[in-house]
């Protein structure tokens, strides 16, 4: 079978014998994407979840624009530039007290393998024996061997699992069922020292359905890590920068994480960097006149000093009152639209935490394969809104620039098409 389009590009998680065809985008401003035929579409998630203040925004262009005219790449092993070092203080200034260190790599996946080595890392040149990992069911961590080691293993990983490291699985903490979770983690510290990190997507577990929990079950968990020594690695990728409502989803549950990764919204969506925060101790534990102690991990464009500088420009905007403000407000509005969704007969589960709202339609046939994510995706592109249901489950997380005109008009398309489907699926 053969692309239709006669192109050579492999596209990334696309059946291509199902999806043959691809709109062309040829610019974006705000929410707003637009086909090189001059089709407008509505960027309701964000352009999977990068994009924070709307595509295109002048200020990170400038920042971009600024930057090309004066310093392209520089190796990063012993050099260093003013966008980075910009920020590395900007984070450590935004983050919670107690992230004192900053690894910078250029994606979610890097920021999680970054995360995983220095855990290993730490202990290891203490000389204790600790190389075990728990991850919580349902996880995305990434798409390279190591991360998918720590995510939900399934249908998205079944040829490589011969590839896969083994670790220990804890269940999701759903509603009213969080005491098995705290249970599970803490039996499984409790049984053997073997333990050297939790992971952790905080609040909100993105890839494996949009699940939500308590910042109260995150607090508790990061407490039992504490009490057993346990690394505690939080994969800020998706839930940073305003998603759930607070810049960084941890301090809604008063937690520093030991480890915390960094990417997607880090610059706005603009560019790829990622950073790996640590605790200055495990920065110490590497700290040492013993060559066999660095810490070994690069790729080739590590704080590209482009991505840098966007990065800064985006965390200045951060450390000003209207960002968060925006995120208030779409945090509010998406509460209200959903609102009326909510009473669909074939409509469940609908959940928001912060600026992410999530439902699942109610079908015979669920999970992430399900038929109807791959028909509702094709009816919402065909009505101008960009939405990529997980399965059964509509997610909406839109950049903070959002209109409450067009915050309606994604919910009048949403709202038809479920009743549509649901209407000539049932009937
Ligand atoms: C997207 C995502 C990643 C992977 O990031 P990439 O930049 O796609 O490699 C890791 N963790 C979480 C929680 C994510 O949502």
């Amino acid at each position: 079978m053969t692309q239709s389009n006669q192109s050579s590009v492999w596209h990334p998680f696309t059946q291509h014998a199902i999806f043959p065809d691809f709109l062309e985008i040829d610019r974006a401003e705000g929410v707003y994407l637009y086909t090189s035929e001059g089709q407008r579409i509505i960027d309701a998630i964000s352009s999977w979840w990068v994009i924070t203040h709307g595509h295109c925004h002048p200020r990170l262009q400038q920042a971009a624009r600024d930057q090309i005219e004066r310093l392209d790449q520089v190796i990063f092993a012993g050099y260093t530039h003013e966008p980075a070092e910009r920020t590395a203080n900007a984070l450590v200034d935004l983050t919670a007290d107690g992230l004192d260190y900053v690894f910078f790599s250029d994606s979610g996946s890097t920021a999680v393998e970054v995360g995983l080595k220095m855990a290993l890392g730490y202990w290891h040149h203490q000389g204790i024996a600790r190389d075990r990992v728990i991850v919580l069911e349902h996880s995305y961590h990434g798409d390279t061997i190591g991360t998918m080691s720590v995510g939900e293993r399934g249908v998205f990983n079944k040829p490589y699992n011969p590839l896969l490291f083994s670790v220990d699985a804890i269940p999701f903490p759903a509603e009213s069922n969080e005491q098995v979770t705290l249970d599970a983690l803490e039996s499984r510290c409790r049984e053997k020292a073997d333990v050297a990190a939790f992971i952790v997507e905080p609040l909100v577990l993105g890839a494996g359905g949009m699940l939500m929990y308590s910042p109260k079950v995150l607090r508790e968990m990061k407490l039992i890590c504490e009490r057993y020594e346990v690394l505690f690695i939080a994969d800020e990728v998706m839930t940073a920068w305003g998603r759930t409502g607070t810049l960084f989803a941890c301090s809604q549950a008063d937690i520093v994480p030991d480890i915390a990764c960094y990417s997607k919204g880090i610059t706005g969506g603009f560019l790829p960097l990622a950073v790996t925060m640590c605790a200055t101790r495990i920065f110490d534990a590497h700290y040492s006149p013993d060559r066999s102690k660095t810490f070994f991990h690069s790729s080739s464009y590590t704080a590209n000093p482009i991505a840098c500088a966007v990065a800064a420009a985006n965390l200045e905007m951060w450390q000003e009152d209207a960002a968060l403000d925006a995120v208030r407000k779409t945090a509010s509005m998406q509460g209200e639209k959903i609102a009326r969704i909510a009473t669909l007969d074939s409509v469940t589960n609908v959940r928001q935490t912060g600026t992410i709202v999530a439902m699942d339609i109610q079908v015979p046939d669920r999970g992430y394969l399900s038929e109807i994510g791959t028909q509702l995706y094709l009816k919402f592109q065909k009505s101008g809104i960009l939405l990529r249901p997980l399965g059964n489950t509509i997610y909406v997380l839109p950049p903070y620039c959002m209109s409450e005109e067009d915050f309606d008009r994604v919910y009048d398309v949403i709202a038809e098409t479920i009743s549509d489907l649901t209407r000539t699926q049932f009937s």
